[in-house]
Parts: C-alpha cells; structure tokens; sequence
C-alpha cells in the first residue's frame, strides 16, 4: 500500500490525492470469522507540510461477516475515514512510531498499518445481519428469522410465572 511522494516531495504546501486498491489484510478478519468481499479503494490526499504528510483519506470495502444472533453469512458495506501521518525518516529524530506516525524512507510511503488500524477499528464486535435479526432459539436453535418456535413460554422464568398469578 504504497504512496509514491516523488512528485509531492517537491513541492512543499501542496497537496496530492492519491488512488489505491490493495487487498485488505485477512487475518485482521479470521479472529471474527470474516472476510474481505471486495478489494479496498482508498482515496487519500497527502499534503506536504513542509516537516511532514499529513494524510487524509477514506477506505470504502465490503466485508463477509458471520451474524452474532442467527449465525449467518453477511454483506457489510464499510466507509471509513481516517487520517494517517507520515514523516521522513531523516526529518528528525524526535518522532517515534508509537506516536501514530509512520515513518518511511525514500520516495515511498507505506500507508498498510494506518489503514490496517482504521478497518480493524470499525469491525463491529458482534455483527448483526440486520437490526431487528430474530436470532436462534437457545433452547431448539430454530432461526426465528424463518420461523417462530413455540420454546419461549415453556422457558419462561417460573418467579414470573408466579407473578402473573398475584395479579
Ligand atoms: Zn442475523
Ligand atoms: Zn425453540
């Protein structure tokens, strides 16, 4: 995921808009179960402040999740933005990775951990295929989606059932 700044490095207080489309990193995905769809599109515009890059941009894909309630296989459309800074390695020394900064060398800037960082930060901890997704029954496992189970009343809490007659 490389930016090529050799044009851009020459010219300090300007701004250039740069188009990618790498493939998304699978193993950020395998610990939920998913997977990448579509490829990334990313669109960044990197200005060069004079001391830095500073990176603006947005990550559009389309990811294959697993429904947290009924199990299922899904499409999720993701647009994310993000920002990313990038110094020179010969800048300075007083800028450290950890910082968020990512350093490169040369005329290329690999901008792979950022978004790396950005999509794995709008995965969602438990995708749902859709708001109102019914889920499995505990009891029986029937996709309730489909089909309603008659589980519910036989699971019912028996302190609630006693209520019910104190009314
Ligand atoms: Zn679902
Ligand atoms: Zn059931």
């Amino acid at each position: 995921m490389k930016l090529d700044f050799r044009k851009l490095k020459l010219h300090p207080r300007e701004s250039e808009l740069f188009y990618l489309q790498p493939r998304g990193s699978d193993d950020l995905l395998s610990e939920v179960g998913g997977r990448f769809i579509e490829p990334l599109a990313i669109e960044i515009v990197v200005e060069n402040t004079g001391t830095i890059f500073d990176g603006r941009g947005i990550i559009k894909t389309e990811l294959e999740l697993t429904c947290s309630r009924c199990l299922k296989k899904f499409a999720h459309p993701l647009a994310i933005e993000f920002e990313v800074t990038l110094v020179e390695n010969n800048s300075g020394d007083h800028y450290s990775p950890d910082e968020g900064f990512i350093i490169f060398q040369g005329d290329e800037a690999d901008i792979r951990s950022g978004v790396d960082e950005a999509v794995f930060m709008a995965i969602p901890i438990s995708p749902i295929c859709r708001e109102d997704c019914q889920g499995l029954c505990p009891v029986c496992g029937q996709d309730k989606n489909i089909l309603a189970c008659s589980c519910e009343a036989e699971t019912l809490d028996p302190r609630w059932e006693k209520l019910k007659y104190l009314e």
